[in-house]
Parts: structure tokens; sequence; C-alpha cells
């Protein structure tokens, strides 16, 4: 059984408000676990926090999965109180850098004047791992990681745990408005993938205005879908401008293209939970 929880879902930056509510505000935050293990947290991100304010095991243990290290992927590390006691440990594996290393990465946005206190001063310990397109196990799961375009150092993970398969793209460029071209290593961390959380983040005349943010629009994320032959889609990364009324509209556009392809597609909100198996 693979059981995926979603605690944040939004791109870019927290935005809670009366308009998105059903949605959600908090960036991008999922939480995986198989039968047994410590649990796959996916990015850590302002969802993070309330993962955190349920009953953990002592000593909580886990191991992130950090696509890149833009704030919405990040920000909620900080607040996460698991890791403010004695004997709590995160393994934290993400995209190596040009010019530092993962760990002084965060050393430098996890410290005074932009937190009270530095990573090292937290209660728990902190280990790092840097991947680029690497397999690798955590426990029982096969994790697969692979660059992603996007700006700057990105990658996105494959997981296979007890028999069943997700992978993980929360960001990322799309080639351009009308092309259908995917890339290589995009489509190897997907293909057949039971479960696809992609991002989700523009419209196509949205697309048109921010072509080189990063990111790319529902349509493309069930074109990913259709070529990897996925059993379901998840839209993600919701751009924080898209109320809970324009999420709906989107999801319902895609779920029509997807329609013709035979993928399901659902829009991810906060509290979502999938059981696989
Ligand atoms: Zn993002
Ligand atoms: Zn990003």
């Amino acid at each position: 059984m693979l059981n995926v929880r979603f605690f944040g879902v939004r791109g870019s930056t927290p935005c809670s408000c009366e308009s998105n509510q059903r949605y959600g505000g908090n960036t991008a935050c999922v939480v995986v676990r198989g039968d047994t293990g410590d649990p796959i947290v996916l990015d850590l991100g302002t969802g993070l926090r309330f993962w955190g304010l349920e009953p953990q095991p002592e000593p909580f243990r886990a191991t992130a999965l950090v696509t890149h290290l833009h704030w919405d992927h990040v920000q909620g590390l900080p607040f996460f109180t698991p890791m403010h006691r004695e004997g709590a440990s995160m393994r934290i594996i993400g995209p190596r850098q040009h010019d530092r290393t993962l760990r002084d990465a965060f050393d430098e946005f996890l410290r005074p004047p932009y937190f009270p206190v530095s990573l090292d001063q937290l209660a728990g310990s902190f280990e790092f791992d840097e991947v680029g397109s690497d397999r690798f196990p955590i426990g029982e799961a096969t994790v697969t990681s692979a660059w992603v375009p996007h700006v700057g150092p990105t990658v996105g993970y494959r997981i296979e745990l007890d028999g069943r398969s997700i992978a993980y793209i929360s960001d990322h460029q799309q080639p351009g408005c009308a092309s259908t071209r995917v890339d290589d290593e995009v489509l190897r961390l997907c293909e057949g993938v039971d479960v696809l959380i992609h991002d989700a983040q523009y419209t196509e005349a949205e697309f048109l205005a921010k072509y080189d943010w990063g990111h790319c629009t529902v349509d493309y994320a069930v074109e990913v879908a259709a070529q990897a032959r996925v059993g379901q889609l998840v839209l993600f990364h919701h751009d924080p401008s898209h109320d809970d009324t324009m999420v709906d509209a989107v999801t319902a556009q895609a779920a029509h293209l997807a329609g013709g392809r035979s993928v399901p597609v659902i829009a991810a909100y906060e509290g979502l939970e999938l059981q696989l198996g």
C-alpha cells in the first residue's frame, strides 16, 4: 500500500485567502508512506508545518526529496516542529548545485537575519545528499531522480514502493507554446506510473506572457501524462492567482483534454489523500 497525502499544493508563494479555501494556500509539500518504513516527504514548502502539527513518532525520522531550492519548496522547514526536538533526524536529498554544496545552500537561507536561528541550532540533526540523474534506495523504496527543465538546478523524482509508483514533477518548463515535445529524462521518470503529480501553473494565455518563468500549461501536463501513459494525473503547483473557481475551470478543461487520451485527472488540494494498492 502506498499512501500519498497533500499538505501544500500551491506554487510560487503561500496565498491563503477566502477565495482559495478549497484548494488551499500552502506551498509544495506531499508526504508518501509505504506499509513500513519512515515517511518520505516531497518538498518542504509551507504545507510542511501542518504535517508537523500531527502526532509524530519519537524520535522523528524522515527523508525529504527536495526538487529545488526556490522558496516555495523549502520555506516550511524552519517551522517544522518535529525537527525542534532532540533525537529527531532528517535526511535531505536535493539537486547538486553549481557553486556550493546543498548543505551550504540551506545554511545560507536558514540563519540570521532571515531566520532567528541557524540550521545547526535546531535540536534535530540534518544529513544532506546531492543528486542529479540517479537511482537509489530509501528503506524499501526505489527512488529515481532526474534533471527537469526549470530555472536553476531542479530534479524530479519517481518513487517505487510496495508494487506501486508515483512521479513528482513539481516545476517544469515546457519547451514552447505549441510544442508537445517532452524531455526524455522527464518521460523516463513518469513512464507508466500509477500517479503523476505535475506542474499545472498556467493557462495558455498566462504561458504566453510568462513563457520563460519555468512552468507549463495545464494542457502540457496532460500531454506529459498521456505520452508517459500514467494511471492518473494530479494537477499540482497551482498558480497563486488562481482562486478555487479558476482551479475548477482549468481542471475541467484538463479532464476534457485528457478524456480523449484516457488519462483520469484531478486537481491536488490540501487534505487530499490517495491510497494506492
Ligand atoms: Zn515552485
Ligand atoms: Zn521553482
